[in-house]
C-alpha cells in the first residue's frame, strides 16, 4: 500500500513537474522574444504612439490628448505596453524608448500645429527616466529639435517617483521652468504622502481607474475620490479622472467638481491619423 501511495505521488509529481516546466517554457520563451524584440523594435519601426482624448467632462470639448505607446511585434503581434514596458525597464532599453516617446509626440504635435490644431499632447514617463539627471534637458532639446512651444507637452509620472524626493524635486523644478506640465498618474495607488505631494510643484493629478471602477457600487470608494476631489482643489491641482466608461460616472463626477476626464465612453486610445480627424471636428468647427 505505502509502495503504492509513493508509486501514485511520484507519478503525479512528476506529472506536474513536467506541466510546470512546459507553461514556465512558453513564459519564459515568450519574455526572451519580448526581450529580443526590443533591441530591434525602435530600428524598424515597430512602435507607434496613440492618442487619447481628455475631455472638459461638463462640455464634453477635448481639452488635450494623452499619448500611449503601442507595438507591432513581427511574430507576436500588438503587445500591450503593459507587457513590454515592465521588460523595458529591467533592461534599460525604456531610456531609448522613452526618449522616441517623447521625440515623436512632440514631432507630431509640431505637424498638427502645422495644420491649425492646437493641443496639449502628455507622454508617460517611467521612473527609469525620470530619475536620470538630464531627463529635463532631453526634454528641452526635444522641444528644441521639434520646435515645439512647451505648453504643448505635458508628461505623466506615477507616485512611486516621488519617493525619491530630492531628485524629483530638482527635476520637478527644472520642468516648471521650463514650461512643461506635470502629472501625477495613478493617483490613489501608490502612496505618496500628501505632504510631499503638497510641496512638489506638479500641476495635476489622474484618479486611477480602479477607483472611477468602484465609486458607484462602493461606498468607501465613493469618499474618497470626494476626498482626492476636494484635495486637489486645497492644493490647487487640476484633477482628471481615468478610465470613465458609462454616463452615471460622469454624473457623479461632476457634481462632485471633477471637471475632467478620459475614457472608453468618450474615446480609446486611436492613432494619429483618426486623432487627428476628431480634433479637425472638435477643434474647428464648421
Ligand atoms: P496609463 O498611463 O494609466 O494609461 C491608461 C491606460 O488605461 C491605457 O492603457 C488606456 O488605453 C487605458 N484606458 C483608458 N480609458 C480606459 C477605459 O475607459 N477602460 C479601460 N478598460 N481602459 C482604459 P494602455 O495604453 O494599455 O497603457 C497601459 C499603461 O502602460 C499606461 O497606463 C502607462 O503606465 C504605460 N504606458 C503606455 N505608454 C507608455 C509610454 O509611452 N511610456 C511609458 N513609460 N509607459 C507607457
Ligand atoms: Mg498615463
Ligand atoms: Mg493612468
Ligand atoms: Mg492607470
Amino acid at each position: 500500500k505505502a509502495d503504492n501511495a509513493m508509486y501514485l505521488a511520484k507519478k503525479r509529481g512528476k506529472n506536474n513537474f513536467q506541466f510546470y516546466v512546459y507553461e514556465n517554457e512558453d513564459i519564459m520563451e515568450r519574455r526572451l522574444k519580448i526581450e529580443q524584440g526590443l533591441k530591434a523594435a525602435l530600428d524598424n519601426s515597430e512602435f507607434e504612439l496613440h492618442y487619447q482624448p481628455k475631455i472638459v467632462l461638463t462640455s464634453g470639448e477635448i481639452c488635450g490628448v494623452e499619448a500611449l505607446l503601442r507595438w507591432r511585434h513581427p511574430e507576436l503581434g500588438v503587445i500591450s505596453p503593459l507587457e513590454f514596458i515592465p521588460v523595458a525597464e529591467e533592461t534599460g532599453f525604456i531610456r531609448k524608448i522613452g526618449e522616441w516617446v517623447i521625440k515623436e509626440a512632440c514631432r507630431q504635435n509640431k505637424l498638427w500645429q502645422k495644420s491649425g490644431l492646437y493641443i496639449k499632447v502628455a507622454v508617460n514617463v517611467s521612473s527609469i527616466q525620470f530619475e536620470d539627471d538630464l531627463f529635463a534637458e532631453r526634454i528641452r532639446q526635444a522641444l528644441m529639435e521639434s520646435q515645439l512651444s512647451p505648453e504643448y507637452l505635458g508628461v505623466e509620472i506615477t507616485e512611486s517617483v516621488m519617493q525619491n524626493v530630492e531628485l524629483t524635486s530638482v527635476t520637478l523644478h527644472e520642468l516648471k521652468q521650463l514650461g512643461v506640465k506635470v502629472s501625477v498618474d495613478d493617483f490613489g495607488t501608490g502612496y505618496s504622502s500628501l505632504s510631499v505631494l503638497s510641496k512638489m510643484p506638479i500641476d495635476l493629478v489622474k484618479i486611477d481607474k480602479s477607483f472611477i471602477d468602484e465609486m458607484l457600487t462602493d461606498s468607501n470608494t465613493a469618499s474618497l475620490v470626494k476626498t482626492m476631489i476636494t484635495m486637489a482643489e486645497d492644493l490647487e491641482l487640476d484633477i482628471i479622472a481615468e478610465g470613465i466608461e458609462n454616463e452615471q460616472q460622469v454624473t457623479f463626477l461632476i457634481e462632485n467638481g471633477c471637471q475632467f476626464g478620459q475614457g472608453y465612453l468618450y474615446s480609446p486610445p486611436i492613432p494619429s491619423a483618426e486623432t487627428e480627424k476628431i480634433l479637425k471636428q472638435q477643434l474647428m468647427p464648421v
